[in-house]
């Protein structure tokens, strides 16, 4: 089955100029869990009080969702999540060539180092879920990245996660994650050695969801994903977009209560100060509002003309609106829709062009403001006659 690590507060804290109060953290967490994400990665306590403040919170709470820390691979990281008692540790260290080179290091000393990080962390909690995270993976040597990740096995990580630090990866390219999987895969059964594997995918060529996707076909077991799509640069694989493929388009069995996720995201949009993007699948205003002429009227009609994701799953319901753009079919349709029949031609047409007029002021008119304006020219329209008489 596949598992989801969600990063909101740990990649997502990382999105310049975002920082989340201890109390809201806590509120994001217990959203999360309530959507059944299986990993909550919180944070790296190292980084700051606050941080561990947070995360030692949220591991009071007892939510369902293992609690996890960022660790570099130093004791000193291992022992404060430790300390806040974390049951799932990150621990990440780059194999590639030039990083090795300036951290004067050769690939055997940090596969030791690495090593004994994760043996001690290991002998600390026997029941700690660790991985390893050769950072920067798909830029690395692949012949680095796979010793590494077998000795980090033998040494006691349960995970190895596939990181596109970068977001350099393309689907059907020369450089898939799907490629670093499958070999990743093939190197550890040649081992003899078992492990999970996850993929970690950013965003900078628009491709994280596109590579999660290619990495959870090729075998990956868990996918990291944060709300909004928040952290470094443009960000990471989006939590929503990502529900929403596997669950209406993959045969994936799974527990995640989907109607949470339009509150989960105004919450971190709230919180982040960062505006959920209008055309945003699932959780954006306009996902499923039929705006143009003729999507309406088949859309009225059946919703599927103009929808290959249905909102209900999501605990939405298709919307229609009309803009500046609207023609008198489309007022027709969404008039009936509210029940507004019998208006004479003159009527609709005033009700038209007031919709018009909002519409070029730059917003649209919901099923709600129809009303209102329907009233409002019915009024209007009344009062005339009267005044004429
Ligand atoms: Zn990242």
């Amino acid at each position: 089955m596949i598992a989801v690590l969600d990063s909101t507060l740990r990649e997502g804290e990382q999105t310049p100029g975002v920082f989340f109060d201890s109390h809201v953290k806590m509120a994001i967490a217990e959203k999360l869990d309530r959507l059944g994400v299986d990993i909550i990665e919180a944070g790296h306590p190292v980084v700051g009080e606050e941080i561990a403040n947070g995360l030692r919170r949220i591991v009071s709470s007892s939510l369902q969702a293992r609690i996890g820390a960022h660790s570099r691979s130093l004791k000193k990281d291992v022992d404060l999540a430790l300390e806040c008692g974390v049951g799932f540790l990150g621990i990440f260290y780059c194999v590639g060539d030039e990083r090795l080179r300036d951290c004067s290091s050769t690939l055997n000393q940090a596969i030791d180092m690495i090593s004994e990080t994760i043996s001690y962390a290991r002998s600390r909690k026997s029941d700690l879920l660790i991985r390893y995270t050769p950072e920067d993976t798909v830029r690395s040597p692949m012949e680095n990245v796979l010793s590494v990740s077998r000795e980090a096995v033998r040494a006691g990580a349960d995970i190895i996660s596939i990181a596109d630090t970068t977001g350099h990866l393309i689907p059907g390219s020369a450089r898939t994650m799907s490629e670093w999987v499958r070999r990743l895969r093939a190197s550890l059964d040649h081992a003899g050695l078992e492990a999970r594997i996850a993929v970690h995918c950013h965003n900078d060529r628009g491709l994280a969801l596109a590579n999660a996707l290619d990495g959870y076909q090729a075998g990956a077991d868990i996918i990291d994903a944060s709300v909004l799509g928040l952290g470094e640069r443009a960000g990471i694989t989006d939590l929503a977009s990502l529900l929403a493929v596997l669950s209406q388009d993959f045969p994936v069995a799974h527990h995640w209560q989907l109607a949470e996720l339009p509150g989960l995201y105004q919450l971190v949009s709230r919180y982040a100060d960062v505006p959920i993007p209008v055309n945003h699948p699932i959780c954006g205003r306009n996902a499923f509002t039929h705006c143009a002429g003729v999507h309406i009227q088949a859309a009225l009609k059946n919703p599927i003309h103009y929808q290959s994701l249905a909102p209900e799953p999501f605990g939405l319901t298709s919307q229609i609106a009309l803009d500046h753009m609207s023609g008198m079919a489309a007022l027709q349709y969404s008039l009936e829709h509210i029940g507004a029949i019998d208006l004479d031609r003159e009527l609709q047409e005033s009700i038209l062009a007031k919709v018009k007029d909002v519409g070029r002021h730059g917003r649209t008119v919901d099923v709600n403001e129809l009303r209102w304006i329907v009233s409002y020219q019915k009024e209007k329209a009344i009062n005339k006659e009267t005044y004429v008489a």
